[in-house]
């Protein structure tokens, strides 16, 4: 029988208005962060919210309404590494919601678009140690970064 991942996506509230087209096109192609997940694994999407602007106070109640959907895993999106600039709160907010929900945290969503791989190079945004390895799951290579742009 196929395993079943029941997946919650919490966005930073800088992007309110997106529609989620890259991270459902990840989820769907297993792409970045999304890449962890076997082809044949079954993914379903129970939950996907902001954090509720700065300083996130919605990661505080988010996670508890997608735990009664039943939610494994949750994924920080994208968009808390590539925004300028990244979210300072990063890895308090996974450490949190592991600690209190229990609940495996991944960051990252779809491939680091192009455009904001660029600029942040350009910035040195993700030199140290902490952030290399915090982007290593969304860094894809550049023929698809461009296909997110
Ligand atoms: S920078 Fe962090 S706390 Fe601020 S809106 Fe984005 S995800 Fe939320």
């Amino acid at each position: 029988m196929k395993n079943k991942n029941k997946i919650g996506i919490i966005i930073c509230d800088r992007y309110r208005m997106c529609a989620g087209g890259k991270c459902l096109r990840s989820f769907h192609d297993r792409e970045g962060a999304f890449s962890i997940y076997k082809k044949d694994e079954e993914l379903e999407l129970v939950g996907y919210t902001t954090c509720g602007g700065c300083p996130g106070g919605n990661i505080e109640y988010a996670p508890e309404e997608m735990v009664k959907n039943g939610v494994q895993i949750i994924h920080l999106a994208t968009g808390f590494i590539v925004g300028y600039p990244p979210c300072p709160y990063i890895t308090f907010f996974r450490d949190f919601i592991n600690e209190k929900y229990g609940i495996e945290v991944v960051i990252g969503t779809h491939p680091i678009p192009q455009k904001y791989y660029k600029v942040h190079t350009k910035l040195g945004t993700w030199d140290s140690p902490e952030w290399r390895e915090i982007i290593q799951p969304v860094l894809a290579n550049e023929k698809i970064r461009l296909s997110y742009d």
